[in-house]
């Protein structure tokens, strides 16, 4: 079974989709590695890494060559991949929901494509992850690209030239990213509020340090959510939330904002308005901003400046990150794979009626057959 790795072609992308390590293992396991030349220019892996750990380093023509299966970080053009033996697979974030027609494409080029943020969340595939990963690394990197736009220090620091406060850091969305920005802003000594709509977070905000900030007027969601999800509030719970907000956060400092709702525009979390109340020089870092963004005003790729308030909307934060990135997802993709490698086979079979399968997989055949896809 060869494997190919390819270079990112994206914009800012720096991460890759192998590192030596899971080279080194899949070789172990019986597979054939090719890796594109340069692929790990930008997550500082050299080529001659990849190949000391046993990959063949090439041209993409090279690397694609009776390839079975595709490795890459975000979704490859299709129409490159004809180079792959027929029906190979493409295991990549594929951004389904946002470039249906990319999805179509695999289709009609007979690739087999699987979406790795699609992975279920069930004990057996928390190794496979790839939103876990990556979340967890731009939690923490939110925070440090906020100090980086904040004229001020975060801790509390007692000078002979008289006390500087303590910064407040308010974060809205308590998943994987919200809870790394809660730990991470505390590791800094900020004084630290979170608000999320899944009750179940109330205990995680607390058991870090930080303070719980709900609506308590109008029901949210009852304990984790389906798959750990949140979905769209009523119109009721919004307007309370917009309340709560309202009184929170002009004494807010900084604001990390990260709700998601899978296969939705990112819900709408503070309004112009809002933010006109905060202090001149504050920061708010919006993590949601290329799914429609939880701020008003936020624009993906830039720091917009609203009321003398910096709304930080930078792309593809993980990749700001790109060695340890690389490294987590390098290790989600070899978990997925290796978990189904078939010895006798000598390769990877993927059965059709497992969980996991059936949650990755988009195209098949010709045809696209993924459940959420067809909803
Ligand atoms: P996400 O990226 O989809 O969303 C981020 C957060 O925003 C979520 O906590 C969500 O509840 C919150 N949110 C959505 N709308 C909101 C709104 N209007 N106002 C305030 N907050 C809002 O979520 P995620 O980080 O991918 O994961 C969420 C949870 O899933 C985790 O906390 C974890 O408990 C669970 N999880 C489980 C597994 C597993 O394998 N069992 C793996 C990963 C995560």
């Amino acid at each position: 079974m060869k494997l190919g790795v390819l270079k990112e072609d994206a914009a800012d992308e720096r991460r890759v989709a192998a590192t030596p390590e899971t080279v080194k293992k899949f070789i172990a396991l019986g597979a054939e590695v090719a890796v594109e030349a340069g692929a790990g220019a930008n997550a500082s892996i050299s080529d001659g890494d990849y190949s000391d750990a046993g990959a063949s380093v090439g041209s993409r023509a090279d690397t694609l060559r009776n390839a079975d299966v595709v490795l890459a970080v975000q979704g490859p053009d299709p129409a490159a991949l004809a180079a792959a033996n027929k029906g190979a697979w493409v295991a990549a974030i594929l951004n389904p929901f946002g470039d249906r027609a990319r999805v179509d494409a695999y289709a009609a080029a007979g690739v087999e494509a699987l979406a790795m943020e699609f992975m279920p969340r069930i004990t057996r595939a928390q190794s496979m992850d790839v939103l876990s990963s990556q979340s967890n690394l731009a939690g923490y990197k939110a925070v440090l690209d906020a100090a980086a736009n904040f004229g001020r220090a975060f801790p509390m620091m007692m000078t002979a030239a008289g006390t500087i406060p303590a910064t407040r850091v308010f974060v809205m969305g308590v998943g994987v990213a919200g809870l790394q920005a809660i730990a991470t802003a505390r590791r800094l000594g900020a004084i630290v509020s979170a608000t999320d709509v899944r009750s179940a977070t109330r205990e995680q905000i607390e058991s870090l340090g930080a303070k719980a900030i709900f609506v308590e007027e109008v029901k949210g969601i009852e304990g984790e959510g389906a798959g750990g999800y949140a979905t769209e509030m009523s119109e009721e719970y919004r307007a309370k939330q917009a309340e709560l907000v309202s009184g929170h956060i002009a004494k807010q400092d900084i604001v990390i904002t990260t709700a998601l709702i899978p296969g939705r525009p990112a819900p709408r979390l503070i309004s112009d308005a809002q933010l006109a109340t905060m202090r001149a020089g504050s920061v708010i870092v919006d993590l949601a901003v290329e799914q429609g963004g939880n701020v008003e005003g936020a624009v993906a790729g830039e720091i917009a400046e609203r009321h003398g308030v910096a709304i930080v909307g930078y792309r593809n934060v993980p990749s700001r990150l790109a060695a340890d990135a690389s490294a987590l997802y390098a290790r989600n993709l070899y978990n997925f794979l290796s978990a189904f490698w078939d010895k006798e086979a000598g390769k990877v079979v993927l059965p059709d009626d497992d969980e996991i399968v059936k949650g990755v997989r988009l195209t098949q055949g010709g045809k696209v057959i993924n459940e959420r896809l067809l909803a």
